[in-house]
């Protein structure tokens, strides 16, 4: 599979942020949105070999702990990086799965948390969710909607009520960083300001959780690798 890079660091976004965390992430993307933060993926990274990668991850994680999948678009290698996942867990990994949902999920291992990052409006993106995928979520799993202004936030509101997504999954409502952010680590890189943000999820009485990208505020927001 064509890999851009296999690195241990802490989770950043989900309800795993915070805990140790292996990425492997896998290289090409079908979308291209605007605050893309990965755009490093479109092109390029090396051929490793299932047995190189899993060599890897226990190196970097010799007891097991999270591993996840990402890209760019993992699920365009789906005949490659389903038998990863299938091995990661039978050899004890918990493992995450970072995807669009443009692709179909259904082949996804049930045990797989996948995180599906729901593309809003701002993003340009907005419209390549596979809504059949909806029927693959679980309380395993997690929907992300990256949020960049009001008009995102409410089609966010608006995709959970009317899919009920609250029941069916776990819901993130994660401001977008400023592509360009530079140096401080502050919430000023946020093109929604969280405080907005949570003042709108509480007077909407929405369920869900405001995600905030934890690395980007430990580490220099330009920062690769962590
Ligand atoms: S799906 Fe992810 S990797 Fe692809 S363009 Fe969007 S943010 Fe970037």
């Amino acid at each position: 599979m064509q890999i851009i890079e296999i690195y241990k660091s802490l989770q950043g976004e989900s309800s795993f942020a915070g805990l140790p965390c292996v990425f492997v992430r896998l290289a090409g993307c079908n979308l291209r949105c605007a605050w893309c933060d990965s755009e490093y993926t479109f092109k390029g990274g090396e051929q490793r070999s299932q047995e190189e990668v899993l060599a890897e991850v226990a190196r970097l994680s010799p007891n097991g702990g999270l591993v996840e999948i990402t890209g760019g678009e993992p699920m365009l290698h789906e005949k490659e990086v389903v038998p990863l996942m299938r091995e990661l867990l039978a050899r004890g990994y918990c493992v995450l799965l970072e995807t669009s949902g443009e692709r179909p999920l259904g082949g996804v291992p049930p045990q797989v948390h996948k995180i599906v990052d729901v593309k809003c409006p701002a993003s340009g993106e907005a419209g390549t969710f596979r809504v059949e995928n909806l029927a693959t979520l679980t309380l395993n799993d997690e929907v992300k909607f990256v949020i960049s202004d009001r008009g995102d936030y409410e089609f966010a509101r608006e995709f959970t009520r009317t899919n009920h997504l609250e029941t069916l999954t776990n819901v993130i409502f994660s401001p977008a960083f400023r592509k360009d952010a530079r140096g401080s680590r502050d919430a000023a890189n946020c093109l929604v300001d969280p405080k907005d943000m949570a003042e709108w999820i509480v007077a909407d009485g929405l369920e869900v959780r405001l995600g905030l990208q934890i690395h980007k505020f430990i580490w220099e927001p330009q920062a690769r690798g962590v």
